[in-house]
């Protein structure tokens, strides 16, 4: 008989992370179970409400090609929305809005509540269930227990959470709500190795209290861009601008003046902070020859007069959070109504993770978000989706599944993670590929939908919808192709006269295309070109693949190379001590990280080539 407290995949947390793995664990067809401390909280901005951003738009763009919600979602909350990058190549172009935060969380549980094989319980859990080394449920606040073949821990920044506004602190998962402290004690207990992180968050203000007068507008773009495959403009909500203003010298005066009464530095904070987003006094300490830091004026949402002020994040004590507040141009009369923290918190060295997100001391426990170290909402739903999906596939008994770097920024991340760990909060920036011209936020669905589908967290409509589009590209790429202008002929003609481009030889439409002066919007303006393609998406596709071709071609020789030993298994119980010539060094290292392959043992820093090719010769000799 069906016993509801048994189920295949049980997450914990109604985060970022949480939510996409409940969804993707669910849509790939296992019986899940969603357990939050809150259900009005799931899908909760802790920080700023924005989504996207370099690095971070090509990561929601590929949640969306596996079938996430975050993008369907911030094509719904966003309020003011920006290409970055706009002007660059299309590798680092970059999706971002700034959402309104009420919206955002109310279609995250939206689409939660209407997915099908996914639970929902508010419980705080206080304990996993191992029975012979394997995790098999949790138990909650109230002593309930939950059984399932997988769980999946994604607590943010709630484990043994403490929050800090100058010497103050207590105890909290973030402001108002409460810690996950019992949990994090017999996490301790577990053969997985936790240390302390931190973060922290602006002071929030009245907009009514802000004189917009003295500041810079920042309107969104038109039209505004979009971030699921699947969405449509039509779907944002009335835009409003952001505003730009900076700090003074007097305020860098009232900071350098109060870090004796600073939880940072007075040693009072012992987990370290995300280094791209540091607060107002690490960055007037650190870059202490600059006199004036941006900050941007972020409204919070459409009904509130909130705006989050970026730039200022700050755990001083409120007196001095008041005064820097009003140090500021703009902000002379400002009205503080959430006063600025920290919080530092449990996280867990992501080595003691499998790629697929498993840990590598308890079976069938998965880990995703902000407890591997990592910062923002877009890493967290990255990891989860992949987290909820492998929980999944082991509960069906297929292998797991994970996106090589030369896939997918996501790919990238779990990579970083878990082969090199991280000792500070990790965030995703272009830089970190290998593969930018490949990893592009125009191409997510090509690269991974298909796959997706495979697995099982593709619903066939979207899988429909990229079929359309790819063979879409292809016609017209063919298309192109076979339009040949020659100086005698009625094509080179109209070129000459449309498009001011001399035809001295014959040359078909893709290699005008690739032309640097033309791009497809202005090719097509021939009328001796046929009709273009109407699709907005298609069209670019077909731009970038086009122009692109031969940087293409030489990265994908490139990606072939490093594959052929990059899946290489290395077995669990591999010896490294019986591999002779490995220094001591590198030995310590892969004794410490036990990568899973040879690919991830090469990216461990200080693994040299030489290392690798005695790695290689040795399992050669085993097999
Ligand atoms: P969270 O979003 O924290 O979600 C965790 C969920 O788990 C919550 O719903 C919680 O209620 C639930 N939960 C926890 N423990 C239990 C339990 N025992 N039982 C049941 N439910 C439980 N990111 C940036 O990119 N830039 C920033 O500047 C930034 N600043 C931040 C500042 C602050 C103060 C905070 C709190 C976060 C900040 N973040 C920032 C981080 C961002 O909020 C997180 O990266 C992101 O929310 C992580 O998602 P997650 O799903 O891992 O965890």
């Amino acid at each position: 008989m069906f016993h509801p407290t048994y189920y295949d995949v049980i997450v914990i947390g109604g985060g970022h992370a949480g939510t996409e793995a409940a969804l993707a664990a669910a849509r790939s067809g296992a019986r899940t179970l969603l357990l939050s401390h809150n259900i009005e909280t799931i899908g909760q901005m802790s920080c700023n409400p924005a989504i996207g951003g370099i690095g971070k738009g090509h990561l929601v763009k590929e949640i969306d090609a596996l079938g996430g919600a975050m993008a369907r979602a911030a094509d719904r909350a966003g309020i003011q929305w920006r290409t970055l990058n706009a002007s660059k190549g299309p590798a680092v172009r970059a999706t971002r809005c700034q959402a309104d935060r009420s919206l955002y969380k109310a279609a995250i549980r939206h689409i939660v509540e209407t997915q099908p094989n996914l639970e929902l319980f508010q419980q705080a859990v206080d304990d996993l269930l191992i029975e012979g080394g394997r995790v098999t449920g949790v138990v909650t606040q109230m002593g309930l227990a939950f059984h399932a073949k997988t769980v999946v821990l994604t607590a943010g920044t709630f484990l043994a959470g403490k929050i800090h506004i100058g010497q103050a602190q207590y105890a909290g998962g973030r402001a108002g709500d409460p810690p996950a402290s019992t949990l994090a004690q017999r996490l301790r207990e577990l053969p997985v190795a936790a240390d302390r992180l931190k973060t922290g968050t602006p002071p929030r203000i009245d907009t009514r209290s802000i004189d917009f007068s003295a500041l810079q507008e920042q309107p969104g773009d038109d039209p505004a861009p979009v971030f699921s495959y699947l969405g449509s403009s039509s779907e944002h909500p009335r835009q409003v601008s952001c505003w730009i203003t900076h700090t003074s010298e007097q305020t860098h005066e009232l900071i350098r003046g109060s870090l004796d009464r600073s939880p940072l530095y007075s040693g009072q904070i012992e987990g370290i902070g995300p280094r791209y987003c540091p607060s107002i006094e690490d960055k007037v300490v650190r870059f202490a020859e600059k006199s004036s830091h941006q900050i941007f004026i972020e409204p919070e949402g459409l009904d509130t007069f909130e705006i989050y002020p970026n730039g200022i994040s700050t755990s001083l004590p409120y007196d001095v959070q008041l005064a820097l507040v009003r140090s500021i141009k703009g902000f002379e009369h400002a009205h503080i109504t959430r006063p600025g923290y920290a919080i530092e918190y449990d996280y867990f060295d992501p080595r003691g993770l499998q790629p697929w997100l498993e840990t590598k001391t308890i079976p069938g426990l998965y880990f995703a978000g902000q407890i591997n170290g990592t910062t923002g909402y877009e890493e967290a739903g990255a990891q989860g989706l992949i987290a909820g999906l492998n929980a999944a596939l082991a509960v069906q008994g297929k292998a797991p599944w994970y996106p090589r770097r030369d896939e997918a920024y996501i790919g990238v991340l779990i990579d970083d993670l878990t082969s090199n760990g991280t000792i500070e909060p990790y965030r995703m920036f272009t830089s970190r590929a290998e593969y930018r011209l490949h990893l592009r936020e125009d191409n997510a669905d090509l690269r991974l939908t298909e796959t997706g589908h495979g697995l099982g967290v593709v619903p066939q409509a979207r899988f429909d919808a990229l079929r359309a589009k790819r063979e879409a590209v292809e016609r017209e790429i063919q298309r192109l192709g076979t339009l040949w202008a020659a100086p005698n002929n009625a094509l080179g003609a109209a070129i000459e006269r449309q498009l001011g481009i001399a035809v001295s030889r014959e040359t078909n439409a893709l290699d005008l295309l690739r032309r640097p002066e033309l791009d497809y919007a202005k090719l097509t303006t021939v009328s001796e070109l046929g009709p273009a393609v109407e699709r907005a998406d298609v069209a670019a596709q077909v731009e970038v693949q086009t122009k692109y071709t031969g940087y293409l071609e030489r990265q994908r020789d490139e990606i072939e190379r490093q594959r052929r030993n990059e899946h290489t298994a290395i077995p669990a119980s591999f010896d490294y001590d019986k591999v002779r010539g490995l220094s001591i060094e590198v030995l310590l290292k892969l004794k410490r990280s036990l990568p899973a392959t040879i690919g991830q043992a090469a990216r461990i820093s200080g693994v040299t080539p030489a290392a690798i090719s005695l790695l290689l010769v040795h399992i050669k000799r085993r097999n």
